[in-house]
């Protein structure tokens, strides 16, 4: 998964009053600290300077073109002195792309032996930054303020964090999912509103008949598929255990023709997630196991049952996190023992390899629903570690994300009955209190489980997308 080559600008608020020699300080200094900042190898994507704005017009015409720039992600704001906040007005509000008011000052220090009026005509961040805060505050902006000195290391991971989430929000409104069937029959969760969808999240959902897949499916070549059967041989552990070598490998095989058929079929029509529906299958072998697990490994969103709100949320934390364990998930099971609580998180087949802790292994086993050939999957292990687990659901009055941050673990056995991928969590709140506000608050069971997504991205997120987070922390 390769994201688009996005940038932020960056500017520096100050005014004529000091004099000309002043404000070229102001340039200098402001160029520093971009310098400095691309230089950390922190950031995600490079900050540009695009200069020192001082009026009304200069700044509303900077933000016209940070909107129609479609590689700039968002804008940095920094006050060097006292910038009269009215000039800001008529820009901001102008201004559709996110937006962060880096509340720093040039030296970390006050510089007692040296300091003077001139120093202090120049360094007013203190009051300049309250001056600017004010003005986003009245015009209700949704800005972020990082506070702190830019050399600090917390404040550098800020801003790098808030990067991926103003290129994850820019990337919503070209996300694109393609709905194979609809969504199972008689369940609710997985329903919504794909107009609302659209305009309050940027996704556009749109169905195709499952028969034009198996016309593409049916059309891989066999020479593609041996080279990704080569791979796979390479990549995991394959395990036929009481297949006969021939129907394994027929199986196997099949699901590679899966992966390589849906993947053209997306990519041909400018898709970055699907979903299927194991009740609408018809012309197709195998529900798509190992298929769905591979295209997720690449960066494809993917939602079970139709759920097509669960895919493009897969394929939107995908892009915040590069790709980084960032996975679709169902609440499958539960151990409900003290001292033991934890959701078991898995699916029937389609769990994302990049949370594996062990080599997976490609396992062939039968499905009891769907009524189709015994699909190839890959079986594995999940990890250790801190991570989110989010949902969005669809309510009249607009979407709602819920989450909770978990303690995510290991399964305590093998489970040689159950051939799925295996990943526990906990709510850091604990199981009763998590799960108890989880259903209150009318949150699914389909997820997406992060490993590498703070908490405070999610919630900068929401805030971005303007959708109601309920957070259960
Ligand atoms: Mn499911």
């Amino acid at each position: 998964m390769k994201n688009a080559n996005y940038e932020f600008w960056f500017v520096a608020g100050s005014q004529h009053l000091y004099g000309e020699e002043q404000l070229k300080n102001v340039a200098r200094d402001a160029e520093d600290i971009v310098k400095k900042l691309n230089a950390s190898g922190k950031l995600p994507y490079p900050i540009v300077f695009k200069g020192v704005m001082t009026t009304a017009d200069g700044i509303t015409k900077f933000m016209k073109e940070v909107n129609y720039q479609d590689n700039v992600a968002g804008v940095m704001a920094w006050m060097h002195t006292f910038s009269p906040a009215k000039n800001w007005i008529r820009g901001e509000v102008l201004l559709q792309k996110p937006l962060l008011h880096l509340a720093t000052q040039y030296l970390d220090r006050i510089p007692y032996d040296t300091i003077d009026f001139d120093y202090m005509n120049l360094n007013q961040s203190a009051h300049g930054d309250r001056e600017y805060g004010y003005i986003n505050a009245r015009l209700g902006l949704k800005n972020k303020i990082v506070y702190g000195h830019f050399m600090d290391e917390e404040v550098q991971q800020d801003i790098a964090d808030w990067e991926d989430v103003a290129v994850a929000y820019n990337e919503s409104f070209h996300i694109k999912v393609c709905r194979f069937g609809d969504t199972m029959r008689n369940v609710a969760v997985t329903e919504g509103d794909k107009v609302q969808a659209q305009i309050q999240l940027g996704w556009t959902v749109d169905y195709w008949p499952v028969g034009d897949l198996v016309e593409v499916v049916d059309a891989v070549a066999e020479s593609d598929i041996d080279a990704e059967y080569a791979k796979l041989q390479k990549d995991y552990q394959l395990a036929p255990q009481d297949n006969d070598a021939k129907k394994f490998e027929h199986n196997v095989r099949y699901q590679l023709r899966e992966y390589l058929g849906i993947k053209k079929f997306l990519d041909d029509r400018g898709y970055t997630a699907f979903c299927t529906n194991f009740e609408d299958l018809k012309g197709l072998e195998q529900l798509p196991g190992l298929a769905s697990q591979l295209l997720m490994r690449d960066g494809y969103g993917f939602g079970a049952e139709g759920d097509w709100k669960t895919a493009a949320l897969t394929r939107l934390l995908k892009i915040l996190a590069h790709n980084d364990r960032t996975v679709f998930m169902e609440d499958y099971t539960l151990d409900l023992r003290k001292g033991h609580e934890a959701i078991l998180g898995s699916h029937m087949l389609e769990v994302d390899p990049t949370i594996a802790s062990d080599q997976p292994r490609v396992e062939v086993h039968p499905l009891d629903i769907g009524d189709k050939d015994d699909p190839a999957r890959l079986v594995f292990t999940g990890a250790d570690g801190k991570g989110v687990d989010v949902t969005v659901a669809d309510f009249r009055d607009g979407f709602r994300m819920i989450y909770y941050p978990v303690d995510c673990h290991k399964a305590e056995a093998e489970t040689p009955h159950l051939p799925v991928a295996k990943q526990l969590w906990t709510p850091t709140v604990g199981l009763r209190e998590g799960a108890t506000k989880w259903i209150q608050a009318g949150g699914g069971h389909h997820t997406v489980l992060s490993f590498h997504i703070q908490p405070q991205q999610i919630r900068d997120l929401a805030e971005m997308l303007g959708v109601t987070l309920v957070e259960i922390a």
